[in-house]
């Protein structure tokens, strides 16, 4: 846990988000900025910097199977969705919390920009 980390704060209730999901590992809520119709963060609650700040595949495997998840919840994982992990700051990272991105609910374009 990170004291002054955004999604550390998400994660203790100190700042509102729309969950839609969450276990003993991982909590999933809507991206404040959605980029699709269905546009969810995925995070694990322990303070993890980057993907290239990850020790334990475990924890990485929770995050993958709760993308999976509340992709069928969502009703996208038939049609198609995406998962993103922006990692450090050439790709864009600006939380520097592990969060997988799952995007979906319309076409989306390969290569990404
Ligand atoms: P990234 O650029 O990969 O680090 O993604 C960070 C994401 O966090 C962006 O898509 C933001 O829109 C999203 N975000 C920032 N603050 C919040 C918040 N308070 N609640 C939900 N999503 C947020
Ligand atoms: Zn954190």
């Amino acid at each position: 846990m990170s004291d002054s980390c955004l999604f550390c704060r998400i994660v203790r209730g100190e700042i509102p988000a729309a969950l839609v999901r969450q276990d003993d590992h991982c909590v999933a809520f809507r991206d404040i900025n959605p980029q699709a119709p269905v546009h969810l963060l995925v995070i694990p609650r322990v303070h993890i910097a980057s993907l290239d700040a990850l020790g334990d595949a475990g924890i990485g495997g929770q995050v993958l199977a709760m993308c999976a998840e509340v992709a069928r919840h969502e009703g996208i994982a038939t049609d198609g969705y995406r998962v993103v992990f922006n990692t450090n700051a050439a790709a864009g990272q600006t939380v520097f919390h592990l969060h997988a991105h799952v995007l979906g609910g319309r076409s989306l374009d390969w290569p990404p920009g």
